[in-house]
């Protein structure tokens, strides 16, 4: 089925107690136990398993085109599900520029446990071959990475991993699975902010992990169960309930960045944009190859210093200037400030989230900011 319908159906069954159309919320912790001691209709506990995140958990694993989808409170919690599944001693290659967390993770936390991380270039396939070890045992890639949507060629790098016995795996979170499917280009394992364009209205957090590999299904699951960073049904019906118009807004979103990319491109008052749809950008000619869509996601250099970009990003009215993405409503955010001391992201430059409001609003919003 094409991924409109699987949006819509997948895990979404009539509830054969009453018939509803809508599947409820199933906020029990605690199941039943058979007269043996079994539990013949799957659920024990909630922390290991609930319906509500199964139904979630399995419109996902369609989505992704994944065997299977493993649901975390958070997107940095399935992030740190994935680093679970290395040792002492593993190496990781990482990208200098993906969402911050994630390089904070490696850097000050798995860094404790003896697991090593080299952060490189991703977006240059022969920096890549040329740091890979025979210990290396991760690839991490974001593509478009956050803030600076730089892309990572995704069959370039499965090969790389692949030749050393690693696993690859790919934040999804900006493309989507709409736009992007890394799992058939070779990735091992995808991950999700849900609290992104899953969740699509800035109102729910969660992540994911979606594997086609049993055995990584195994040990990811029971890292999920035992480490217990679950969402809530409550939290897992909100972002089902949102995947059904995925496809639509993501496409939306994504015509509407285009369109806001090539205005700010010509604009005086701007030094460079970032977005792969640009036809001059350096991840153009790849993003053709591997997405069927640019993203929602554009960043842009304004003229001039940190103080020059915020307050372009104060002196919009229909952008609000927060932090996030992938709502229904458009956000404007210098990264920089947030990052904090030791980023790379440029002092000049904005990241915006294009949402779904009338792209002729967004244009003339972003034009009075720059002229001041
Ligand atoms: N991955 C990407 C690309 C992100 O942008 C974020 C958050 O901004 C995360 C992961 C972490 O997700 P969460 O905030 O849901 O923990």
């Amino acid at each position: 089925m094409k991924i409109e319908t699987v949006a819509v159906h997948a895990g979404r069954e009539i509830d054969p107690a009453t018939g509803a159309i809508v599947p409820p919320i199933q906020m029990s912790t605690t199941y039943q136990r058979d007269a043996d001691g079994g539990y013949s209709r799957s659920f024990s506990y909630t922390r290991p398993d609930n319906p509500t995140r199964h139904a979630l958990e399995t419109c996902i694993a369609q989505l992704e085109g994944g065997t299977e989808a493993v649901c975390f409170s958070s997107g940095a919690a399935a992030t740190m599900a994935v680093f679970s599944l290395l040792n002492p001693g593993d190496h990781v290659l990482a990208p200098q520029e993906c969402y911050y967390g994630t390089r904070q993770l490696l850097r000050d936390y798995l860094s404790r446990s003896g697991v090593r991380a080299e952060f490189i270039d991703m977006s240059d396939p022969a920096q890549l071959e040329a740091r890979l070890k025979p210990e290396t045992r991760l690839i991490w890639i974001e593509t478009p990475c956050n803030p600076t949507l730089k892309l990572t060629d995704l069959k370039v790098a499965a090969r790389c991993a692949h030749s050393v016995g690693a696993l690859l795996v790919c934040d999804n979170t900006f493309p989507t699975p709409v736009l992007q499917q890394p799992l058939a280009a070779g990735a091992d394992a995808v991950v999700h902010s849900s609290t992104k364009y899953f969740g699509g209205h800035s109102d729910v957090m969660g992540g994911a992990v979606i594997v086609n590999d049993a055995a990584r299904a195994t040990a990811v699951r029971a890292y999920q169960a035992v480490g217990g960073a679950v969402p809530s049904p409550f939290d897992c019906w909100l972002i089902r309930r949102s995947l059904a118009t995925l496809p639509l807004r993501i496409r939306t979103q994504s015509a509407s960045a285009l369109e806001v990319a090539k205005f700010l491109h010509g604009h005086s008052r701007v030094e460079r944009v970032c977005y792969p749809g640009l036809t001059d950008d350096p991840g153009h000619a790849l993003a053709l190859r591997q997405m069927t869509g640019f993203g929602a996601m554009v960043s842009v250099c304004v003229r001039g210093d940190a103080r020059a970009a915020m307050a372009v990003a104060a002196r919009t009215r229909v952008f609000t200037c927060a932090t996030s993405l992938g709502g229904v409503e458009s956000l404007v955010e210098h990264r920089a400030s947030v990052e904090g001391p030791d980023t790379l992201t440029p002092q000049n430059l904005l990241r915006l989230s294009i949402g779904l409001e009338n792209p002729q609003d967004l244009i003339e919003d972003l034009d009075q900011a720059l002229k001041g």
